[in-house]
């Protein structure tokens, strides 16, 4: 019984109390700055300085998306779109501290603001989650890099995948996310399905990427889970001067 009773002990002990966070290597306030130099990094070497007029506007318009889901995060932190007009790349990626670049390309794949909103909140996630974090730990840990000296770090170094667990997760909570923004759930599946089709147009009878088709049933499944079948209402994209 004593003993029990001294486990118990020693369990509460080194139990995390519900909303502390785990230790990193840099605090939300280094996280910021080391996000802040990588995002005018980027911006620099992308040859996004000085930005146009179309470019701004956009950029605006996705922060407005930014700023309705950054309402509903576990982490409070100043969530800011980075816009890269490349047409060619079909994504975003995030960097610490809640700096968040999407490309050009992944908008001309949309015809909702839901969809837009999906990919901002699955790289929210990706910092949300700490995986953002857990890379500069990693890195910290591996490399003996400074948090507060951004000439060691590059951008590049948060654009790779976290893996397809990670990957999937970033989905799973960001479709929550945008649910709490009063946004589509199914526009992940819409945008997801729109790499799918146009897989099948250029490259004609090539089965479909595996991580894409998971991605489709996961949140179908999750969908089903929540309850979520009623909220189909989606919002045009409103890109500037689109009509
Ligand atoms: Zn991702």
């Amino acid at each position: 019984m004593q003993i029990t009773k001294v486990v118990t002990a020693v369990a509460l002990l080194i139990t995390v109390p519900v909303g502390a966070q785990p230790h990193h290597a840099a605090t939300d306030a280094q996280e910021i700055a080391l996000g802040a130099a990588l995002a005018d990094k980027f911006a620099a070497e992308r040859g996004l300085v000085p930005r146009d007029d179309q470019d701004r506007r956009i950029e605006a318009y996705i922060q407005s998306v930014a700023d309705s889901l950054g309402r509903h995060t576990r982490r409070r932190l100043p969530w800011t779109i980075h816009y890269d007009p490349h047409p060619g790349i079909h994504s975003g990626f995030a960097l610490p501290g809640g700096h968040i670049v999407i490309w050009g390309g992944i908008l001309s794949y949309m015809t909702t603001e839901d969809e837009l909103a999906a990919i901002v909140a699955h790289e929210i996630e990706h910092i949300d989650d700490d995986q953002v974090s857990g890379r500069i730990d990693s890195l910290v840990r591996t490399k003996g890099r400074a948090v507060t000296d951004p000439s060691q770090w590059r951008w590049q170094e948060f654009g790779a995948s976290y893996g397809e667990t990670k990957e999937n997760l970033c989905d799973y909570d960001g479709a929550k996310l945008a649910v709490q923004a009063d946004y589509a759930p199914g526009a992940y599946e819409t945008l997801l399905r729109s790499f799918v089709v146009l897989g099948e147009v250029h490259a004609p009878g090539t089965p479909a990427p595996k991580a894409i088709t998971d991605r489709i049933e996961q949140i179908r499944a999750e969908i089903a889970e929540y309850h979520w079948e009623g909220l189909t209402k989606t919002r045009a994209l409103r890109l500037p001067l689109s009509g």
